[in-house]
């Protein structure tokens, strides 16, 4: 097996212009600073809420880097760039922490409406959504604190429910696999039970619904490992969706203020230990485990190629798939595509106001990390470097 080099840049932006690459160049110079981002999230927070017309500059910088449009419509043309280079799409309506039912039951309707565009449409590998989306924050809390439910809450838990089933048979229906994304820890013991039942009924021929396991958290080797018995028992596959994890410092910030451990790993390395064990047990298990390696690290991405050699599984295999985000690791999704292997991005849509969550996260994580350039700019500057040199 020949290794992939991935500081090959030329293939990992051969879809951008010289202008692009400038204007990413830009952004991520921008974002690299955390004081600039921790202000400019505050500033922007409030001018939305003033209504000042900001949304043109938004849409212009971090909503370009990052998302494919305000709409299925408008994501098109990202959908078709990518799947020229053999790089499919999971179109993510990128709404969560939603409060109301009208909300909730309008994320669904839009999602519903990205299973039916994914249908027989190799572009689009995977659906998604977030269970913030359909659900109320509150009531996920207190379901997976085992509080008891006043008469309305288990209602709407029904309706919750409802809307998880709705949607994982939408897309049994239309023989699409779909994700269900991990948030805070504190509420997701209700949507792993609400995950389970769905794999339960949907998962008997192949990994339809997957699970996300954050494996920043202490202990998540452990419980992917419980998931995958609990979908053997049942005679069904196990879909596994493996990230990192994205809200570090919120879960610290809660664990402080309420008094209890942080669920998060101790150190990187003991978060990057368990991840690469967790691969290697997907791969272990590929009869009956569909694996999503979400993530931008390459060492991980070098690994599972690894894993993938030693137990003999083709790179086209549907059960392997390699996943990043739009505007992210270009340098792992091209190169990668190229050597044959499925790769899908993440395309995040929606409302601008909407996604912003969505963006301050990624403005956050590529912001620089002890004083040094963040990767995206780095990888984005030798590509410029490269290019003015062949001039
Ligand atoms: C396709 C896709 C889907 C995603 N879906 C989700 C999702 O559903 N839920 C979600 O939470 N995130 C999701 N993410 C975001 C993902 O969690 C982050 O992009 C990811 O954590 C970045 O890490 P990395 O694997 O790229 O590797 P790296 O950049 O090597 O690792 C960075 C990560 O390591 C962990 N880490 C850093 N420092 C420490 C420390 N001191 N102690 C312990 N751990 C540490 C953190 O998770 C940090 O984000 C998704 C990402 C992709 C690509």
């Amino acid at each position: 097996m020949k290794p992939i080099n991935f500081s090959n840049t030329a293939t990992a932006f051969e879809a951008k212009t010289d202008g692009d690459l400038r204007r990413s160049y830009l952004l991520f110079k921008t974002i690299n600073y955390p004081t600039l981002v921790k202000l400019g999230t505050s500033f922007i927070n409030v001018a939305l809420k003033l209504r000042l017309p900001i949304k043109n500059i938004i849409k212009a910088t971090l909503f370009k880097q990052f998302c494919g449009g305000e709409s299925i419509e408008d994501s098109q043309k990202t959908i078709e760039d990518l799947y020229r280079f053999k790089i499919g799409t999971i179109l993510d309506y990128s709404v969560e922490g939603e409060s109301n039912e009208s909300d909730f039951d309008a994320t669904y309707e839009e999602t519903l409406r990205t299973i039916t565009k994914a249908r027989g449409n190799k572009a689009i590998p995977f659906c998604v959504f977030k269970p913030t989306g359909v659900a109320s924050i509150e009531l996920l809390t207190k379901v997976s604190e085992g509080k008891a439910l006043t008469e309305e809450e288990t209602a709407a838990f029904e309706r919750v429910k409802q809307r998880f089933d709705g949607l994982c048979k939408a897309a049994h229906e239309a023989g699409q696999p779909i994700f269900v994304d991990a948030e805070d820890s504190w509420y997701q013991d209700a949507i792993d039970d609400l995950v389970y039942a769905m794999m339960v009924k949907y998962n008997q021929d192949q990994p339809i619904v997957y699970n996300t396991f954050q494996m920043y958290r202490k202990y998540m080797l452990d419980r992917l490992m419980k998931g995958h018995q609990f979908a053997q028992e049942h005679g069904v596959q196990f879909g596994a969706k493996l990230v990192r994890g994205a809200y570090m410092e919120k879960e610290a910030e809660r664990a402080a203020e309420l008094g209890y451990e942080n669920p998060i790993n101790p150190t990187k390395e003991a978060t990057d230990q368990m991840y690469d064990d967790a691969l290697r047990y997907c791969m272990e298990h590929n009869a009956t485990v569909g694996l999503a390696s979400c993530s931008h690290n390459e060492d991980s991405a070098h690994l599972l190629m690894e894993l993938m050699n030693r137990y003999g599984i083709a790179k086209g295999n549907k059960r392997v798939f390699f996943a990043q985000l739009l505007g992210m690791s270009d340098h792992l999704s091209y190169n990668l595509a190229r050597a044959d292997y499925n790769v899908a991005k993440y395309v995040p849509y929606g409302p601008v106001e909407k996604v912003m969550p969505y963006l301050f996260r990624r403005a956050e994580e590529n912001t620089s990390v002890a004083g040094q350039s963040s990767r995206e700019l780095m990888l984005v500057n030798q590509e410029l470097k490269r290019r003015r040199a062949q001039r």
